[in-house]
């Protein structure tokens, strides 16, 4: 189920001291979370969590995340930006390559980021741009239907990421060539998947391939970065992925497969680390009543996209009403001209009324971080929960300002009250 840690008056204290709508992050929360991942591959020498900075790219969130011992998962130049001044450089990055401009590359080798090359054409890429690291990790896609227990749970043959396995081959006997020595082996194979065999099921994919490879080619496999993917429980009735037992399940494979150890495993987990910890927090000033009854909020899909994106579900409860019965069928909307800006459609809620205060819940990965200005919508605030229960703006809402600030017209300021 959702995180329900924190009590209805944490979220009232917030809108008290914060106009809504505004995500709210809880740090006890954050560091718990990246302490279980630790502990639970605390038994493999040189593991490291490289947080996926595009779940939640905020200094404050990114610098609690290195005091706990978190690298930067790195895929665009503003997004390096962002990890060099929160103080990460070097190993502590790893820079996923993507259909990216050529000069991200030389920006992520100045950084000594670790770079993570995403297709057999990226070796000449960052020969020419950067140069070829002593060590440099490959993506792989094995093709086809990735399968746990039976079940399709990706369809990787339909992915725009990786090498396939001969690129693979011919790929990292060519690194070898350029002077490369060691090398890292990356798959990203199913999104959000809360099943605890979804990491030991990859694990001993890349373990097999990374053995195999290391063998064809003389490079000596340096790490196996598992990437992101491990899901979380947006409704009610799924349950918590056991980080603890997802860390067992690896444990398992590694043993068996390098029974010498000496390869490092990494992981790059957004959703995971902090979408739990997140939460959309927004009032009702709307109520509709026409073929069905709607609850108009002063957020909308630019504060958070999930749902009108993927059809995503997000829990939703009110403030101070959660023990009443769950008898009124809403759609909960915002206000874009986009019959799509729902957060809930047929949800059963209490009885809400105009000025109620609701919290969308799980918003603390790929929320705010997803937001546009589309029908000239304003991306709101981010506030952090400090440990000692004090709140902090580590993101002030979007200004008008902000939105005219790459155009060059007289948007009368002063009738605006831009000014102000
Ligand atoms: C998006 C992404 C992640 C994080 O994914 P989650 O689903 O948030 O865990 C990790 N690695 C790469 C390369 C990604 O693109």
């Amino acid at each position: 189920m959702p995180n329900f840690t924190l009590a209805d008056s944490v979220f009232e204290g917030a809108a008290a001291a914060f106009p809504t709508p505004f995500h709210l992050y809880d740090e006890k929360g954050i560091r718990e979370n990246a302490r279980a991942l630790n502990k639970a591959f605390s038994w493999c020498k040189d593991f490291q969590e490289y947080f996926a900075v595009k779940a939640l790219p905020n200094p404050a969130i990114l610098r609690i995340l290195k005091e706990e011992g978190c690298g930067l998962d790195c895929s665009s130049e503003t997004e390096l930006q962002l990890a060099e001044a929160c103080g990460f450089s070097g190993r502590d990055i790893m820079f996923s390559a993507n259909a990216m401009p050529y000069e991200e590359f030389t920006h992520a080798r100045a950084l000594g980021a670790f770079v993570n090359l995403d297709d057999i054409t990226h070796i000449d890429i960052l020969r020419d741009h950067g140069g070829i690291p002593e060590t440099v990790c490959c993506r792989y896609n094995p093709g086809g239907d990735f399968t746990i227990s039976g079940s399709i749970m990706g369809n990787p043959g339909d992915s725009k990421y990786g090498f396939t396995h001969a690129q693979l081959e011919e790929g990292l006997t060519r690194l070898q060539a350029l002077g490369a020595k060691k090398f890292g082996l990356h798959a990203f194979l199913s999104s959000n998947t809360i099943n605890v065999e979804y990491y030991p099921t990859l694990a001993r994919i890349l373990f097999q391939v990374g053995k195999e490879m290391a063998e064809k080619t003389g490079l000596k496999l340096a790490f196996i970065n598992l990437s992101g993917g491990v899901g979380i429980p947006y409704r009610p009735e799924q349950e918590k992925t056991d980080i603890q037992a997802v860390g067992e399940g690896v444990r398992k494979a590694y043993e068996e497969i390098f029974p010498e150890g000496g390869v490092a495993i990494k992981t790059e987990l957004g959703r995971w680390m902090t979408g739990p910890i997140g939460w959309l927090v927004t009032r009702a000033i709307h109520k509709k009543d026409t073929y069905k009854h709607y609850i108009g909020v002063d957020a909308c899909c630019a504060n958070l996209m999930r749902p009108a994106m993927y059809g995503a579900y997000h829990h939703i409860t009110v403030c101070g009403k959660e023990n009443l019965p769950h008898d009124h069928l809403y759609d909960v909307v915002g206000c874009l001209c986009e019959n799509n800006d729902k957060f809930a459609i047929d949800r059963m809620l209490p009885e809400i009324v105009n000025g109620d205060l609701i919290v969308i819940h799980d918003s603390g990965a790929h929320g705010h971080a997803m937001g546009y200005n589309y029908n000239g919508r304003l991306r709101s605030a981010e506030v952090l929960r400090q440990a000692d229960g004090s709140f902090r703006l580590i993101r002030r809402a979007e200004t008008a300002q902000d939105y005219f600030a790459t155009l060059d017209i007289d948007v009368g300021a002063n009738d605006l009250g831009l000014n102000k």
